[in-house]
């Protein structure tokens, strides 16, 4: 009989051990925030299972005791997916001591792992079986298996290799009651019955936790061609894109827009970054082209495309990484935007995707949006143009206030998910729901799907224990 929270801290501790399941102060101010700082809560204590039967122990008995469950990995999603609800009677559940590489299988071309292995770890052994795992995100030193699954996690390859869901092979997941779904297939090709594991993929904690995955393993690039050109607008970055996939073979893996604005903002507030042009243009991309043929001379024929590019007047300039250094100096650019616009201030933040022909048309009007609704910022929008997907940012000037520039957030997030709507886009293009856009998710889908979507919800977890509050807005 469970008499309150400090009862069922007991229980489990009794249930699964000391070691696994804390309340100290520490351990749960690990879980009190989220990475941007939007929310803050109060676990009632953290669980840090270290194999399935306790994870498997700990959803059973949250279950028959109604006690809600919010899985964490890396902590770094943008929409406050995995921070507890300020109640103090939440129980976090991390992942963070099942991080084994369980086995690389070099000729099924994958990899098994548990959900609490570090991306970059992931992408480590797979290099040192010679191959590649091409999801690449900026907080991979930091971020986990479980929380990419979950989220759907993007980033720079999604262009040549897909997002998380399309790397993804089998699963294993602990049901909300406690029971195991094992499925770590490496099969390519399987098709017995509805394909279970599509939705934990993007579920964001909410219907399971997953605890290990085989994923897709390529091979391993040999050689690379990097490129950082000034293009002359939005539109003749689209149709660069298009003549860099036709003349690469399809070899284009990663396509990033850069405007100037972002490059300033760079070598601002980081000394040591600069950018190979002396004054940055308004748009700039990052291209890159990769192949694992060691002889492909993939340079030789960037250039051409890139003079063939400049002859039609898509671009005024380019700087071709000499070696591998230049190379990770244009990255550094690139993945550093996210930092130096956290140090130049607020920033009202928008992750949406539209068809890639229509990217020119959404940067002119949603300019015009941000310019009229939100005075006080300036526009800073970068990304993964290669997929439809821009990080349509606006960071507060200087001299303004932020708390007025703050209270702009709401009219001019309506305005911009509106307008990407029109053209047939999403709101949500990678970072997911979180707690930051269930409002949205309730506005923009259409009602049956709403409705589907709660179905599978009740139907996985009829006690509503999986991270309450999170995707789908509490029935009201
Ligand atoms: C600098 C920076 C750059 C970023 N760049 C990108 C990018 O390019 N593309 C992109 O897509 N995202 C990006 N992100 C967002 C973020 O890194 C991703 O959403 C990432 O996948 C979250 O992983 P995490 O381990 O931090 O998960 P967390 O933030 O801990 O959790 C995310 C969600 O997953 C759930 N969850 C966690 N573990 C499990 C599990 N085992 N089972 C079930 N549910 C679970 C949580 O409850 C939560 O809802 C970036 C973030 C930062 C800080």
């Amino acid at each position: 009989m469970m008499q309150g929270p400090g009862s069922a801290v007991s229980l489990l501790t009794a249930l699964v051990g000391a070691d696994v399941i804390s309340n100290e102060p520490q351990q749960i101010a690990r879980f009190a925030s989220d990475h941007r700082g939007l929310y803050r809560g109060q676990a009632l204590a953290v669980a840090r299972p270290r194999k399935l039967a306790e994870i498997s122990k700990i959803l059973g008995f949250c279950n028959q005791h109604r006690l809600a469950v919010v899985p964490a990995a890396g902590n770094t999603s943008y929409c406050g997916g995995a921070t507890p609800d300020a109640s103090g009677t939440q129980l976090v559940v991390s992942l963070e001591r099942m991080n084994t590489v369980r086995r690389v299988l070099p000729l099924d071309y994958c990899i098994e792992v548990e959900a609490g292995c570090i991306l970059q770890n992931v992408q480590t052994a797979a290099t040192a079986a010679e191959r590649f795992f091409p999801l690449a995100i900026g907080a991979q030193g930091s971020c986990q298996i479980g929380g990419n699954l979950a989220t759907n996690a993007g980033g720079l390859n999604v262009l040549r290799y897909g997002m998380m869901r399309d790397l993804v092979l089998g699963l294993e997941v602990v049901l909300a009651d406690g029971r195991v779904l094992s499925h770590l297939s490496t099969l390519r090709k399987d098709n017995t019955g509805y394909d279970l594991k599509s939705l934990f993929l993007g579920s964001e904690g909410t219907l399971g936790i997953i605890s290990a995955a085989t994923l897709k393993l390529f091979p391993l690039p040999r050689v690379r061609a990097t490129a950082l050109a000034q293009v002359a607008n939005p539109a003749a970055a689209v149709e660069l894109l298009a003549l860099m996939r036709e003349a690469s073979g399809d070899r284009v893996s990663s396509f990033e827009l850069i405007p100037g604005v972002a490059l300033d903002l760079v070598s601002k507030y980081m000394s040591d970054i600069s950018a190979p042009f002396a004054v940055p243009a308004p748009w700039q991309v990052l291209v890159e082209w990769s192949s694992s043929q060691p002889r492909e001379p993939l340079e030789t024929a960037l250039t051409a495309a890139l003079q063939a590019a400049a002859e039609r007047g898509l671009l005024q300039d380019a700087a071709l990484a000499q070696n591998e250094t230049q190379r990770a100096a244009f990255w550094r650019l690139r993945e550093n935007i996210p930092t130096a616009q956290q140090r130049a201030g607020a920033s009202l933040k928008h992750d949406i995707s539209v068809p890639i022909s229509q990217l020119a048309a959404f940067i002119e009007r949603g300019a015009a949006l941000a310019a009229q609704l939100a005075p006080e910022g300036f526009l800073v929008a970068y990304g993964h143009v290669g997929d439809g997907n821009l990080h349509f940012n606006v960071s507060q000037k200087a001299a303004a206030d932020r708390s007025e520039f703050l209270t702009r957030a709401p009219a001019l997030q309506r305005a911009l998910h509106d307008c990407v709507a029109e053209l047939g886009g999403s709101f949500s293009a990678e970072h997911g729901i979180g707690q930051l856009k269930v409002e949205e998710l309730a506005r923009y889908s259409a009602p049956h799907e709403l409705e589907l979507m709660r179905a599978v919800k009740q139907l996985l977890d009829p006690n509503g224990i999986m991270n309450p509050g999170k995707v789908l807005k509490p029935r009201g």
